[in-house]
């Protein structure tokens, strides 16, 4: 496996590998890897990519500075994993190179409208901003063909389709489903942050999301089956939403078909997010 720690460097590994004839698989990531991010990686093995795993804990997608400070950082243990899987190209951009202060600073933002407003959004201000910028970035420099999102993340994977198509950026986005853990716990890098005593609750969010999907009902009845089972698992709800799949606007009573569902929820001081697919019914 190759390491770059430079921009120029992770660029002429992309392009070298492109001048073979490889096509490029673009795998971003925020580090603190898990089974999650594996599936990504695997999905690019499986299409016989040149996968370029890039770890970059991104401060302009952070609306809140502690939890950026609180966000799980270990480069070593990313390498050792990278490495096992067979990543081609570990990329750890430095952040002097992705959002220079000197001598040029950074001035430039990629704002997605519309999609970008509710949920997660609405709650975290600024935050597709900076993750919009930053994937505009890892696709510039690494030029992939293919690039990988999880739907674990629904509202950002619909945020970089809109934005690619939008912009013109040659690459196919390839979504990868959520890997859980065997509870049903969505994996998650804040994971770690979830005290012994807070992990039970967090299994609420998938909970929710299964009472959503057991039994077709009107969206409005859907949201208020998943807000009582993440009241009654003791978190602290911050949306439980029941949106079109493709432009994520709330569905309403007199709409039928399938949806997604998406909740998010604070548990024990630890922000965490999920979703699945519904089927809502016409009141
Ligand atoms: P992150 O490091 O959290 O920014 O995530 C990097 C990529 O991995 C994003 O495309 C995520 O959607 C994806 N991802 C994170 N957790 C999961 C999961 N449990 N299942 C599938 N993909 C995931």
């Amino acid at each position: 496996m190759e390491v770059a720690t430079d921009l120029e460097a992770w660029r002429a590994a992309a392009s070298a590998a492109r001048a073979a004839g490889r096509t490029v698989g673009l795998v971003p990531t925020m580090g603190a890897l898990h089974a999650g991010h594996d599936s990504l990686v695997r999905a690019a093995q499986r299409a016989g990519d040149f996968v370029v795993l890039t770890v970059f804990v991104n401060p302009r997608q952070f609306n809140d500075p502690a939890d950026l400070r609180a966000y799980p950082r270990d480069a070593a243990a990313d390498r050792a994993r990278a490495a096992a899987l067979g990543v081609d190209l570990l990329v750890e951009p430095p952040l002097s190179q992705m959002w220079p202060a000197d001598p040029a600073p950074t001035a430039t933002t990629v704002h997605v409208a519309g999609l970008t407003d509710g949920l997660e959004g609405a709650g975290r201000p600024g935050h597709f901003d900076g993750v919009a910028s930053v994937v505009t970035k890892l696709l510039v420099v690494t030029g992939p063909g293919r690039a990988y999102f999880g739907e674990k993340d629904f509202q950002q994977l619909a945020m970089v389709r809109q934005m690619v198509a939008d912009l013109g950026f040659a690459v196919a986005i390839e979504a990868c489903p959520i890997v859980r853990e065997p509870d049903g716990l969505a994996l998650s890098s804040r994971n770690v942050r979830l005290s012994a005593a807070a992990r039970p609750r967090a299994l609420g969010l998938s909970r929710a999301l299964a009472a959503a999907a057991g039994a077709p009902a009107p969206a409005s009845a859907l949201r208020a089956r998943m807000r009582a089972v993440l009241e009654e698992s003791g978190v602290e709800v911050a949306y439980a939403e029941v949106v079109d799949p493709r432009t994520l606007r709330p569905s309403d009573d007199t709409e039928s078909g399938l949806r997604r569902a998406l909740v998010a929820a604070r548990v024990d001081g630890v922000r965490l997010i999920d979703n699945g697919p519904v089927l809502i019914t016409e009141a």
